[in-house]
């Protein structure tokens, strides 16, 4: 079947496009989770057209077809479990239209978040999504997990800002959801693509929502002895009706990592710190600082300090923004936890993660979209010790309980892919699930996009996938 399938993948795309060889096969078995599965074979598709026919060969011969970005997702959501065709689009990689007027880009899927970014920052326009991953994580990537970033605080996660997509379907259809304007009649299917994990099509144009730039924007940096406190004044923060642009929470082991790596600035014996930036017009902003210092200053704020000039603040985020990366150099396996809270229950949810690392014997540190309740705890394990890969794991799942308990979720913007598979059953009731597997069956009958993600298998057990642990 293998050799038939290259044959047949190299007429459509040409040989240089198509890679099969076993250290190809190796090089994409796995994304940026602890999971590892061989594909048959990887495709670089260069066009709509393209992908229609891959789809079309697919779906004649029902093999697995997975769409990959970057592969920087943290929930196994590229991992081909059963085998199959890698739909890899890092050659769509054209930004096709930039319309401050109309306020819109097209750009094909795999263009780089940043590249956008880059692209827009000279005309005083931006994207908002942006995850910490955005030098390397794709805008069809961000659209296929819901992506979310800092910014998102304020501005929102990536559903806010896809207005449109062309989209091939299992069977090679092309289908055109949402529009170039706003307002688009019909049943909103935009919406149902979006955070669709690659599941239900492939999207190969995407229309794109973006912003004039704030006027102004300033970078402070709260200090706090004790974690609840910073996690209280996040949301008295909120609670006084002041937005940030961001509000970035870090605990004092992530502190002494980052500073480990990247030199940031932070303090390595303060219990937390929160990275907070308000954005908006430049004669606003200064009352939006004291308004937040005295909040702090309410929550026993041991320093606060605004960073004086480009270099001190890009300093500070190259700090949040390198977290992940800090971590694995000491480190590489490590489970990232992606639950959310209620903001007001933020406190809570830190302690408890505290009593869960205690009680598991586990290594957790903490970075967290504060603003946004979304709790980032890494689980650190030795990968050649089973009984702490088997704790870590058992923490990360009692984690995300805790986060349902407290009224919250299991994904803030990960995605479910296959590491939150079983905790699906604890977020939704059997028919809410029921009718998931309703709109899969819709739009792939046959299964052939993506499968054996996001629902938990129908047997009791959920189903062992080999794996390799490397971060
Ligand atoms: C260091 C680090 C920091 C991160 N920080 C953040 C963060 O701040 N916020 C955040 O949200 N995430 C973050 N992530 C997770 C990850 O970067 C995001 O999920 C990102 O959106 C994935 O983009 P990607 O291009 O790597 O997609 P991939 O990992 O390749 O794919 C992700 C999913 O989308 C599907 N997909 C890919 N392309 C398409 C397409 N064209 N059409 C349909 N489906 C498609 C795939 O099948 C898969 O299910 C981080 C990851 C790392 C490693």
């Amino acid at each position: 079947m293998a050799k038939n399938l290259i044959k047949d993948l190299t007429k459509i795309v040409g040989k240089e496009n198509v890679l099969a060889d076993l250290k190809d096969l190796i090089s994409y078995s796995y994304d940026a989770t602890m999971r590892q599965e061989l594909p048959d074979v990887i495709v670089f598709p260069h066009s709509t057209a393209e992908v229609q026919e891959i789809m079309k060969l697919a779906h004649r011969e029902k093999i697995p077809a997975v769409p990959r970005g970057a592969g920087t997702n943290l929930s196994g959501g590229t991992i081909p479990v059963k085998g199959g065709i890698i739909l890899e689009t890092s050659r769509m990689n054209r930004i096709l239209e930039i319309n401050t007027a109309n306020r819109r880009a097209v750009v094909e899927p795999g263009v780089v978040n940043l590249d956008l970014q880059n692209a827009l920052a000279p005309l005083g326009y931006f994207y908002p999504p942006d995850p910490a991953s955005q030098k390397s994580s794709t805008l069809g990537g961000n659209i296929g997990e819901n992506a979310g970033g800092p910014m998102c605080l304020r501005y929102g996660v990536t559903s806010k800002y896809v207005c449109g997509m062309e989209i091939v379907l299992a069977d090679g259809e092309v289908i055109n959801t949402g529009d170039y304007v706003e307002d688009y009649p019909g049943y909103d299917l935009r919406g149902l693509f979006i955070g669709s994990e690659g599941m239900l099509g492939l999207a190969t144009k995407l229309i794109l929502h973006i912003i004039p730039k704030p006027e102004a924007s300033r970078t402070m940096l709260a200090i706090f002895d004790h974690l609840e406190d910073s996690g209280q004044a996040v949301s008295d923060i909120i609670s006084a009706g002041i937005i940030p642009g961001a509000m970035e929470l870090l605990d004092q082991k992530m502190c002494q990592v980052i500073e480990q790596s990247v030199n940031a600035g932070y303090p390595t014996d303060a219990a937390g710190i929160l990275l907070i930036e308000v954005a908006g017009l430049a004669d606003t902003l200064e009352k939006q600082v004291q308004e937040i210092s005295e909040i702090c200053r309410k929550n026993k704020v041991r320093e606060l300090r605004i960073a004086q000039s480009n270099a001190e603040r890009d300093a500070l985020w190259a700090g949040r923004r390198g977290a992940f990366g800090s971590v694995a150099r000491i480190c590489p396996p490590y489970i990232v936890c992606d639950g959310t809270v209620p903001r007001n229950k933020l406190p809570e949810a830190l302690r408890k993660v505290g009593e869960i690392a205690e009680k598991h014997k586990v290594l957790i540190v903490n970075v967290a979209h504060a603003g946004d309740g979304n709790l980032h705890p890494l689980i650190l394990f030795d990968v050649n010790n089973p009984e702490e890969e088997k704790a870590a794991k058992k923490a990360s799942e009692d984690t995300l309980d805790a986060c349902i308990a407290m009224g919250g979720t299991i994904s803030g913007e990960h995605g479910i892919g296959l590491e939150k598979m079983g905790a699906m059953r604890s977020m939704f009731d059997p028919s809410d699930i029921a009718a998931m597997r309703k709109v899969k069956h819709v739009f792939d009958p046959d299964d052939i996009f993506n499968p054996g993600k996001m629902f938990p298998p129908k047997t009791e057990t959920p189903q062992p996938i080999k794996g390799v642990a490397t971060h």
